[in-house]
């Protein structure tokens, strides 16, 4: 007897099945093949679902969103500065922020603004 590399059960050889150099049996084998190779649909759901019930907003995040409903829109360049942030910090916010639907970037001439997602006047 053999054993399935992912779930350790017993699998006589004929039953083995070879995946990316990994010997496994028949349902580690469909399991792993079954599953979509998606690009982290986990942090798209999870951020719609946030977004549909209660937002809960890092402190950093709710600085940024306070920051672009008072002076908005406004360059990476003035959030970070004013602010006190690094472009880092700013652009992982910001992820966030655009994936809930907060906050969005657009161009205006060259120069890439950012400002809340339902600003209407740009
Ligand atoms: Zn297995």
């Amino acid at each position: 007897m053999r054993k399935c590399e992912k779930c350790g059960d017993a699998v006589s050889p004929e039953d083995l099945r070879e995946l990316a150099g990994k010997q496994l049996c028949d349902d580690c084998y469909l399991d792993v093949v079954a599953t979509p190779k998606t690009c982290d649909p986990w942090a798209v759901y999870g951020a719609k679902n946030t977004a549909s019930q209660e937002v809960i907003l890092t402190s950093e995040q709710q600085r940024i969103i306070d920051h672009l409903k008072e002076k908005g829109p406004l360059t990476l360049e003035q959030i970070c500065a004013h602010l006190d942030l690094t472009e880092g910090q700013f652009k992982n916010s910001f992820a966030t922020l655009r994936h809930m639907e907060l906050a969005r970037g657009f161009k205006r001439g060259e120069q890439v603004m950012y400002t809340l997602f339902d600003d209407p006047s740009s």
